[in-house]
C-alpha cells in the first residue's frame, strides 16, 4: 500500500512510518516540522512539508505520492497548552482533519487511520475504561479530539471514506532511530530518566490520590506496539472501522515507572513530591479487548521494555535530534 502519513516526523508518527516501510509498505511524509523533526524521517522516506489545513497541499502530496491511504497524525498534542490556546488547537486539530478528510476523499485515497487520545473520556467513570464508555473530555485537546472523531464518522456515512479512530492510552519508549524528544518535554518516562541522568530530583504530581500507593495509574502503551496497531487498522479496512482503545489493559502508578527507571538505569532517583497537576484523573487504564478481537491486535511489549528502549535512545541521543 502507499500511505501518506501526516505527522510522520513526530514521536508516534516517525515509528508508525518505520514499521510500515519495514512491512514493505510505501511512505510519504507530511509534516510542518512545527513539533517534529526532520531527523525522525528515514532519508528513503519522501517529506514533504506542509500545514495540515491546506487541502490543496495534502491532495498534491496524495495524488503526487499516488497514495491509497492517509494515517492521520499531525496535530497538537499537549493538555496544557491546550487550555492556554484552545482556538489553535481546534484549527489545527479539528480544521487539520477536515482537510485530510476532504483531501483523501478528493485523491480518491478511501482509507484512513486517525490519531486519537484517551483524553476523549475525561475523568472515567469505570476501570478499565470501554469504548462505549461515556466520552466527556476534561480540556480542549481531548475535545478537539472527539471532534476529529465525529469528521470521521460523517465521511464514513457520507461514503467519503473508510475510516478508523485508535484512541492512545500513554505512549512511551523508541524505537531504532526514533525517540521522544518533546520541547518542552512533559512526559513522564523521559523526565524521569534525565532526571536519573542527570543527577537531578524528579517531580511526582500528587502522593494522595485514591490509588494502592497514592500516585496517579497511567497505561503505558510501548510506541511500536501503537504503530503496529495502525498498520493493523490500515489493513483491516475497509472491512473493520470504528473506534478503538489502545492501551496494554494494565496500569502503573508514578511510583511504579520510577522504580523500572531505576532497574533499567541502574541510578537513584530522587523523588520529590509535588502538587497535583491540574485535570489528572487518578486512574486511565484501557479495555483493549476490542482492538484485539476486531484487529487481532495485542501489545508485546512491558513498561521495562519501554523504559530500556527509551533509554537506549536517549543514551545515543543525549541531546535529542539535534537539527533544530
Ligand atoms: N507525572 C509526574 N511527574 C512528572 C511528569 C508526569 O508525576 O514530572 C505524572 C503525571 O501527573 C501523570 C503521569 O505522571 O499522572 C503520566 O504523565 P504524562 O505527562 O507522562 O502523561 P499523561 O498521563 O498526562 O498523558
Amino acid at each position: 500500500m502507499r500511505v501518506l502519513v501526516t505527522g510522520g516526523a513526530g514521536y508516534i508518527g516517525s515509528v508508525i512510518v518505520a514499521r510500515l516501510t519495514a512491512r514493505g509498505h510505501d511512505v510519504v511524509v507530511y509534516d510542518d516540522l512545527s513539533r517534529g523533526h526532520a531527523a525522525a524521517v528515514p532519508a528513503s522516506v519522501p517529506l514533504v512539508r506542509g500545514d495540515v489545513r491546506d487541502t490543496t497541499a495534502v491532495r498534491a502530496a496524495l495524488v503526487e505520492g499516488g497514495c491509497e491511504a492517509v494515517v492521520h497524525m499531525a496535530a497538537l498534542a499537549e493538555v496544557a497548552e491546550s487550555v492556554a490556546e484552545p482556538d489553535r488547537y481546534f484549527s489545527v486539530n479539528v480544521d487539520g482533519t477536515a482537510a485530510v478528510v476532504e483531501a483523501a476523499a478528493a485523491a480518491g485515497a478511501g482509507r484512513l487511520v486517525f490519531s486519537s487520545t484517551a483524553a476523549v473520556y475525561g475523568a472515567p467513570e469505570r476501570t478499565p475504561i470501554d469504548e462505549r464508555d461515556t466520552m466527556a473530555p476534561a480540556n480542549p485537546y481531548g475535545e478537539t479530539k472527539l471532534a476529529g472523531e465525529r469528521l470521521l464518522r460523517q465521511a464514513r456515512s457520507r461514503g467519503a471514506l473508510a475510516a478508523t479512530a485508535l484512541r492512545y492510552f500513554n505512549a512511551s519508549g523508541a524505537h531504532g532511530a526514533c525517540g521522544e524528544d518533546h520541547d518542552p518535554e512533559t512526559h513522564l518516562i523521559p523526565l524521569a530518566l534525565r532526571a536519573a541522568r542527570d543527577g537531578l530530583p524528579i517531580r511526582v504530581f500528587g502522593d494522595d490520590y485514591p490509588t494502592p500507593d497514592g500516585t496517579c495509574v497511567r497505561d503505558y502503551v510501548h510506541v511500536a506496539d501503537l504503530a503496529d496497531a495502525h498498520i493493523a487498522a490500515l489493513e483491516a479496512l475497509p472491512g473493520v472501522q470504528g473506534s478503538f482503545n489502545l492501551g496494554t489493559g494494565t496500569g502503573d502508578s508514578v511510583q511504579a515507572v520510577l522504580d523500572a527507571v531505576e532497574a533499567v538505569t541502574g541510578l537513584r532517583l530522587l523523588r520529590e513530591t509535588a502538587a497535583r497537576r491540574a485535570g489528572d484523573p487518578p486512574v486511565l487504564v484501557a479495555s483493549n479487548w476490542r482492538a484485539a478481537a476486531e484487529l487481532g491486535w495485542r501489545p508485546r511489549r512491558s513498561l521495562t521494555d519501554a523504559v530500556a528502549d527509551a533509554w537506549a535512545w536517549m543514551r545515543e541521543h543525549p541531546d535529542g535530534y539535534t537539527e533544530r
